[in-house]
């Protein structure tokens, strides 16, 4: 079977010497053990800071080891009485093509009706991600009006609808003209700035005649700078990603405006955080998210890659804006 390791670590945009796939042996489950098949590989944003040596909240890849990452698998062979031969599951897996695991290092995927592929984007890790960011530090209320960074992707297009379901105006931002037309025209966002086109203070003036209550911030750098004198008293700024500062080289550094005399100014609050700080309140998100899904009133998209030796490239995507919604990688049927 294909495994795809870290053959180097990148300075800058990883490119073809970051990656090297490698041939290695199937395991044989052993007592209480399965052997899964993968199904869906997801590409994160996230995997970027583990490629660098930096430290960080979560430990860096290491150079000749396996990439790791959001999987679903379907079991082949279970020797667990919790699980059984076809069931689907999905776990923090490395980016193999099999795998022997512990029952406890996956769960179990609860597929009514949707494609197991959901459980790594809006009912796995990107959705959780969009429910805290949103509604435990966003907090929007009726009539606000919320700007979206990075408002077409995985946790963009969730968070998004949301805090329309909030009663919000909602103007996402995104890199191009079919990415602004799915915010506005699929999800019902009520407006799209295209960062790429130019002027983005000018635009999100416009386009927000009543200032900025919550900006949820996935990209950084100079598209956040027009969001910072446009925020109003009291705004909240859920600080999620910043994107745009992930792949610079060694000594580069990403130099912006100030922000404190605009936070001051709008008594902002401004509050970093990641995923898992809210575990123990996970339950609660896949239960809203699981019905708004269920129900149609949270949609969704996926961009969706065939085949393993796809991974690297749909990673790349990542950072050139190539996916509408999850980026993710089908490497075989159930
Ligand atoms: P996306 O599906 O949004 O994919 C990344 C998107 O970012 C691209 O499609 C592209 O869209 C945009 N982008 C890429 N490079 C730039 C750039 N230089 N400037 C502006 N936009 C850029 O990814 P996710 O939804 O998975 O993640 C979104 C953000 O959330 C990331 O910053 C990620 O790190 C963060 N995150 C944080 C978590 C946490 O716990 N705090 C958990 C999960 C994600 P476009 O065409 O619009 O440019």
């Amino acid at each position: 079977q294909q495994q795809l390791i870290l053959h180097e670590r990148p300075n800058g945009l990883p490119d073809d010497n970051t990656f090297q796939f490698k041939e290695v042996a199937v395991g044989e489950p052993k007592e209480n053990q399965l052997l899964l098949k993968t199904l869906y590989v997801s590409v994160d944003p996230y995997m970027r800071g583990r490629m660098s040596d930096g430290p960080s909240y979560i430990e860096p890849f290491q150079v000749g080891a396996p990439l790791n990452g959001g999987i679903v698998s379907q079991v082949v062979e279970s020797r667990s009485e919790s699980f059984e031969k076809g069931d689907i599951v999905t776990g923090q897996l490395d980016f193999q093509a099999y795998h022997v695991v512990e029952p406890k290092q996956v769960r179990k995927v609860d597929t009514s009706g949707l494609s197991p592929s959901t459980a790594l984007g809006p009912l796995g890790m990107p959705g959780l991600t969009a429910y805290f960011g949103m509604m435990h530090i966003g907090e929007p209320k009726e009539g606000e009006t919320v700007v979206i960074s990075g408002a077409a992707g995985a946790v963009g297009q969730v968070a998004g609808q949301l805090a329309k379901q909030a009663g919000a105006h909602v103007i996402g931002i995104v890199g191009s003209k079919e990415k602004a037309d799915y915010i506005t025209k699929t999800l019902g966002f009520e407006g799209a700035v295209e960062y790429k086109q130019g002027n983005v203070y000018k635009q999100l003036k416009a386009a927000c005649p009543n200032g900025i209550d919550v900006y949820f911030e996935n990209v950084g750098g100079e598209i956040s700078d027009a969001v910072w004198p446009l925020l109003n008293t009291f705004a909240r700024v859920p600080v999620c990603g910043a994107i745009s500062s992930y792949n610079l080289k060694a000594g580069e550094k990403d130099i912006g405006i100030r922000v404190q005399q605009y936070l001051i100014k709008a008594r902002a609050k401004l509050q970093g955080f990641l995923v898992a700080d809210y575990a123990s309140h996970y339950k609660e998100a896949y239960q809203v998210l699981g019905n708004g899904i269920s129900k149609g009133a949270i949609k969704y998209e996926e961009t969706i890659h065939e085949g393993f030796h796809a991974i690297p490239d749909a990673f790349l995507g990542l950072f050139s804006g190539q996916n509408i919604g999850k980026q993710l990688i089908k490497v075989a049927d159930a």
